[in-house]
């Protein structure tokens, strides 16, 4: 695909359900001119046609690399007029929108610390007012699709028509192999609430390490997603920032070139093969569903018979046999242990509770006990 295609593609907006995800790469940060440009020509030269460089950065900890400044702007410009890419980067306030449209910046993008705070997100949206330039909004560190559906109206109310989301991934407490682990039922559900939205997902702040960003991406496509932001670095070990989710250009072609993408609805596909194994789920369900009521009606005889013979509902000893014959049947029937005992478990509790009801009685309508025998 040309440079020019992507243009035109963003010129009218048109990323999403394209044949090939939307590709956004570049380093975490702008270090130097040097770095930025041997990054910038290495990743032309694998395809890649939007370039993405932080110069102000956001970091968590004072005492860690904030960005070039302004100054990095200039060589954005210059990756733009040496290899034709389009150039993007972030803006998390008044000044950075002013710099970063005086300098021709293609694509802009709204990080998750500046998304998870609708005061800043105001003052971008103000600024951008009537604005003609795409956005991408990181979703906000916080796990909540409101806050990320909220900047998103913000920029929508100034007049800004191009707007995409990127998914990045939430801060967890709890340990995680993700750095920001990434709740995939919250993209699914801004996808819901705004289905022409385009979505990126940036697999590198997910993930946090390199060995990730492949099983991310996948997982990304496999959702349909529309495009990908990844970081790359011509030195990954040695960024300024972020070095442990970073690739090389090579590397980053290996993944992307390893994606599997998959379509809503295949052309040529014999869609009865499809419904036929859709009829057959509903019919397997109808199956279980009726072999549940004989197994609970059969419970219920037993309790009646226990209520007769005054013995307890529990009977440990029996409760331990059913259990440990499903499993060995399950394993055979290539059923995970996990899920056999999920389902008994379940079907147990059901068991004593309808047991419960015919020893003691039900609550009647007045919340009187009401006898069933
Ligand atoms: C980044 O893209 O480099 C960045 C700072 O991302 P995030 O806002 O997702 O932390
Ligand atoms: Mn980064």
């Amino acid at each position: 695909m040309e440079v020019q295609l992507a243009i035109k593609k963003l010129a009218d907006w048109e990323i999403v359900n394209t044949e090939k995800p939307f590709l956004i790469a570049g380093p975490c940060s702008a270090e130097t001119e040097e770095q930025t440009l041997a990054s910038a020509h290495e990743l032309r030269k694998i395809g890649i046609e939007v370039f993405r460089a932080g110069i102000w950065k956001p970091r968590t900890r004072p005492d860690s690399f904030e960005g070039v400044g302004s100054i990095g702007l200039k060589w954005l410009q210059k990756v733009k007029k040496e290899t034709g890419m389009l150039i993007s980067t972030e803006v998390a306030n008044v000044k950075h929108v002013y710099e970063a449209l005086r300098a021709g910046i293609d694509i802009l993008w709204i990080g998750a610390r500046t998304t998870a705070n609708p005061f800043a997100i105001q003052e971008i949206a103000d600024a951008l007012h009537g604005m003609d330039i795409p956005v991408l909004v990181k979703n906000p560190v916080n796990p909540d699709a409101d806050l990320w559906l909220g900047a998103i109206e913000r920029l929508q109310k100034a007049g800004i028509t191009r707007i995409g989301a990127i998914h990045r991934g939430f801060s967890g407490f709890d340990h995680s192999i993700y750095r920001n682990p990434p709740s995939w039922q919250i993209p699914i559900e801004l996808k819901r609430r705004l289905p022409d939205l385009p979505i990126l997902c940036d697999p590198s702040h997910i993930g946090g390490k390199r060995e990730l960003l492949q099983s991310i991406s996948q997982k990304a496509m496999d959702l349909n997603y529309d495009g990908l932001m990844i970081e790359s670095h011509p030195d990954p070990d040695n960024a300024w920032s972020d070095a442990r989710q970073q690739v090389s250009a090579a590397s980053l072609q290996v993944i992307t070139e390893s994606l599997v993408l998959r379509q809503v609805k295949p052309e040529g596909i014999n869609y009865d093969t499809l419904e036929d194994l859709r009829f057959k789920i509903d019919k397997y369900d109808n199956e279980l569903l009726d072999i549940l009521q004989k197994r609970m009606e059969t419970a219920e005889a037993i309790g009646k018979y226990k209520k007769r013979a005054n013995m307890t509902i529990l009977q440990p000893s029996r409760w331990e046999e059913v259990v440990g014959n499903s499993l060995k049947k399950g394993r055979k029937r290539n059923l995970s242990d996990r899920f056999t005992s999920k389902i008994f478990k379940a079907i147990h509790e059901e068991s004593i509770s309808k047991q419960t009801t015919i020893m003691n009685g039900e609550p009647g309508v007045n919340g009187h006990i009401k006898k069933s025998e």
